[in-house]
């Protein structure tokens, strides 16, 4: 795998794709940098070599050239993190665009006009590709974001670097991150799945099964496999078409010998709502009106034990509605818990949307080893799929 660290980029033009797809308020501010300051290493490190960056990103679903969507917004943003100058230079191909790039010197940073401004960009267009790959002599990809989407600047402009290609620090912390879940990791290792739905997560589940020795499914998962099993679930979230999947699932961890945890008790409310009226019950004898929406006490000791003898943990999806304070103990208590084995030596990644803004908003985001920048990347790698992105630095 060729990273920035195989490259000396004195006096070379770095051509980086990043993933500043940031969030705006109404004044353009940024409201959380995080992806900006994710990129930085990689940047300094070209820099540091004597190299110069042109920066490439897409911000938001722009329909054509719409000013509101205009790199230029974070432009002072970006300058502020790196403590370096940015030049920004309205395009991102074409006459304006090279000419900024040829006369850029060692140290220095472009910042190119949001790629998305243009159709070919998602399109994945070839000739698009290769006017982005005249600005640069060696091409970085540092957008783990984008990973999976073959678009021009993500996939096909590596085309156009046949030797003189490779993967930022990012990106190659994001690939060996899950190399270490799916792969390398010491064992036991365990997976935590929780969320809404089985449906969105059937690949993973699938993919993992022969690389996890421990499986926690729980949250809103659960209720389809305790309903396949007999039980009661009140009106809890199910999908009824899925049952026979789930037993199907059960039945494949058991030939890999992969421990299945499925939460033995649960939080119930009688509405969905914070202020329900709760009680405590036990997972498959759930009353006729009353919903399952959080792990209960017995479940979150017996996740804390099997989270406390493992050595390599991904947690994707909350335990319970975490967005309602009343129903955020499991969610939290899981966090906790991965929050402890890590300290005491465990590699635990988190990654895929909501599980990401779940420990971003409880806290733990600096005690975890690693929390992903991808949420469909995450998903997709996880599931098995190398992402063009990755694949075409590979070839
Ligand atoms: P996902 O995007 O699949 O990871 O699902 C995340 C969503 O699952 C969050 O919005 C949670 O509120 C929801 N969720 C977790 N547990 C439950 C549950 N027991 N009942 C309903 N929704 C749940």
């Amino acid at each position: 795998m060729k990273t920035l660290n195989d490259f000396n980029f004195k006096n070379k033009k770095a051509l980086i794709r990043v993933d500043f797809n940031v969030p705006l308020n109404e004044n353009f501010e940024v409201t959380d940098d995080t992806r900006i300051v994710s990129a930085k290493p990689t940047i300094i490190k070209i820099l540091e070599d004597g190299g110069s960056c042109i920066l490439m990103s897409h911000l938001g679903r722009p329909k054509g050239f719409q000013d509101q969507f205009s790199l230029k917004h974070i432009a002072a943003k970006v300058e502020d993190i790196l403590g370096v100058e940015v030049q920004f230079v309205s395009d991102c191909i074409g006459e304006k665009a090279e000419k900024a790039a040829a006369s850029l010197k060692p140290g220095q940073i472009l910042l190119l006009e949001n790629l998305r401004f243009y159709k070919e960009e998602e399109a994945g267009d070839k000739a698009f590709a290769e006017k982005l790959s005249k600005l640069g002599d060696i091409y970085v990809n540092d957008a783990f974001g984008t990973a999976h989407r073959a678009h021009a600047s993500t996939t096909i402009v590596a085309e156009f670097f046949p030797k003189s290609k490779c993967f930022g620090y990012l990106l190659a912390q994001e690939i060996e991150s899950i190399e270490k879940v799916l792969k390398t990791g010491e064992k036991p290792v365990l997976a935590v799945l929780g969320g809404a739905k089985v449906s969105s997560k059937i690949t993973i589940i699938e993919n993992i099964l022969d690389a996890v020795d421990h499986l926690i499914i729980g949250g809103g998962m659960s209720f389809t496999f305790i309903k396949a099993q007999g039980g009661k679930i009140g009106n809890s979230i199910c999908e009824d078409d899925k049952q026979e999947l789930a037993l199907e699932i059960l039945k494949k961890a058991k030939a890999k010998n992969v421990q299945v945890h499925i939460p033995v008790d649960v939080v119930a409310a009688d509405a969905f709502s914070n202020d329900a009226n709760t009680q405590i019950v036990d997972i498959d004898k759930i009353p006729d009106g009353w919903e399952g929406v959080d792990a209960g006490p017995k479940s979150i000791k017996m996740f804390h034990d099997v989270v406390m003898q493992s050595r390599t943990i991904l947690w994707n999806g909350p335990l319970g509605v975490f967005e309602m304070e009343s129903f955020a103990k499991g969610t939290i208590e899981l966090g906790n818990s991965i929050a402890e084995a890590t300290k005491n030596g465990a590699f635990s990644l988190v990654g895929g949307g909501d599980s990401v803004a779940a420990v971003k908003q409880f806290g733990f985001e600096d005690k975890v080893s690693y929390v992903s920048t991808g949420g469909g990347a995450m998903l997709e790698s996880l599931e098995g799929v190398v992402l063009p992105g990755i694949a075409a630095i590979l070839e």
